[in-house]
């Protein structure tokens, strides 16, 4: 038996899974979705910055598309720490595509104009 607290929104609730994946504890059907998941094929949406040239600020923050494999995150920070983007940046903009393959891209979430 697992425990686990659903993240998917700020209910929150305290879930247990069982060996043959049977969730009880959830609200809403997410929750078995997401306890499913995790225990079987984690994922996250990384939040993370880069280095940013010409800009306002010298950091840009990013964020994956969409969710990617959690055993890939590691090398995801090693990818973002050898990005340099350039300023102007605009929010959505794709600064990876694809990223290692994962299908998810890098986007930008914030505006920074040129200095
Ligand atoms: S199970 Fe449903 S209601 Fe509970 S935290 Fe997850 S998404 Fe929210």
């Amino acid at each position: 038996m697992r425990e686990l607290v659903c993240i998917v929104c700020p209910r929150g609730c305290h879930m247990k899974v069982d060996d043959e994946l049977n969730v009880t504890g959830n609200f809403c059907p997410r929750g078995a979705e997401y306890a499913r998941a995790e225990l079987t094929h984690p994922t996250r949406v990384v939040t993370s910055t880069v280095r940013l040239e010409g800009g306002e600020y010298r950091r840009c923050p990013v964020k994956t598309s969409a969710p990617i494999p959690r055993e890939l995150i590691p090398r995801l920070m090693e990818t973002l720490s050898s990005v340099t983007a350039r300023a102007p940046v605009r929010v959505g903009q794709v600064l990876i595509p694809n990223v290692l393959d994962t299908g998810a891209d890098i986007l930008v979430t914030r505006e920074i104009d040129e200095a």
